[in-house]
């Protein structure tokens, strides 16, 4: 239910916006691209990050048929003025839209929509709907303010009228600036944003506002699920500063929204399953990047679990945080 793709080609943003730094890709050599952010080069890809065949025979490898896909999170473009970031998003859904209807059962999109305004995300979240798109994928924080804002609360109420789950992943991660060296944004500053946003949608009573909204939050919640321990201390012995806006411990909220399983470490997924329940434990992969589980759930069959608990991991929960139906897949 965690895959990352982008569009072979796509228009060059920042030339057609004439500001920004947007990313382009650039096909230097066959099979490989260069993603341009602005004028300097951010990452090579490979074409699995965008050729849907190459990435069904690489999947069919791990016995895995079907990807949740959605875009890489640098294609946000939260930054951007509000009109351009929905014109890039519309470029991007569309694009997935195509992908799922050449491929109905391989694919399965989630949607991007321009979330730093409220009204043009709320747009595009509708026409998604009707796209057919199951749910959206958001940032962990919108330009480093928090998913606790109150600006942020009509697109998640509009997603659980719509009924569009949402997947919140990790990026513009907070104190970068601070540790560019040993990759420390993607191994220190990823799981932490990820609790950021957990805290702040459980603290500020989104969750509990809007109980049919079904979130997954990726990397098995970051470094939420370990330290909530610190996490309900912390509310229950400074309420005056953490429960000011619910009341609720957020320990009550384990089980009620849905992580994936990238953890790389059985110990620490026997753990998020005791915590979470296998109903809300996803199959995540990150495929292709490097830092995902790119032999896709091999711990987890390491693991000796119970057959129906595997079931749940590797289908049955994000059938059920999407809500879709497992016949249109396969035959059963
Ligand atoms: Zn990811």
């Amino acid at each position: 239910m965690h895959t990352h793709i982008i569009p072979e080609h796509m228009p060059n943003w920042t030339e057609k916006f004439g500001y920004g730094d947007f990313i382009y890709l650039q096909h230097h050599k066959q099979g490989f691209a260069k993603m341009i952010k602005g004028n300097q080069f951010f990452r090579e890809i490979e074409e699995n990050c965008w050729n849907p065949d190459l990435r069904i025979k690489e999947y069919e490898q791990f016995n895995t048929q079907v990807q949740v896909v959605c875009t890489i999170p640098v294609m946000f473009s939260y930054w951007a003025k509000p009109e351009d970031c929905l014109d890039l998003s519309r470029f991007l859904n569309d694009h997935i839209a195509e992908l799922v209807n050449n491929h109905p059962k391989n694919y399965i999109g989630l949607a991007t929509v321009p979330m730093q305004d409220s009204d043009l995300a709320i747009k595009e979240l509708e026409r998604c709907k009707k796209l057919g798109f199951p749910g959206i994928q958001i940032g962990s924080n919108i330009n480093d303010e928090n998913l606790s804002e109150e600006r942020f609360f009509p697109i998640f109420e509009a997603c659980q009228e719509l009924d569009l789950a949402v997947m919140v992943h990790p990026w513009n991660m907070m104190g970068m600036k601070n540790m560019t060296k040993y990759w420390l944004p993607w191994l220190v500053g990823m799981p932490a944003e990820t609790s950021r946003a957990i805290c702040s949608m459980i603290f500020s009573g989104v969750l509990e506002k809007l109980p049919d909204l079904r979130v997954n939050f990726v990397h098995a919640s970051g470094s939420f699920l370990a330290t909530i321990g610190r996490v309900e201390h912390g509310f229950n012995c400074r309420p005056d500063l953490v429960a000011i806006d619910n009341p609720i411990n957020p320990r009550e909220y384990l089980g009620k929204f849905w992580v994936d399983c990238i953890t790389h470490d059985p110990k620490m997924l026997q753990y998020v399953l005791d915590l979470q329940g296998s109903k809300k434990v996803t199959l995540g992969s990150d495929y292709p990047f490097p830092l995902g589980d790119l032999e896709i759930g091999r711990f987890i069959e390491d693991m000796q679990l119970p057959k129906e608990t595997v079931e749940d991991i590797f289908c049955n929960s994000t059938l059920e945080w999407l809500k879709i139906d497992k016949r249109d897949y396969i035959d059963v």
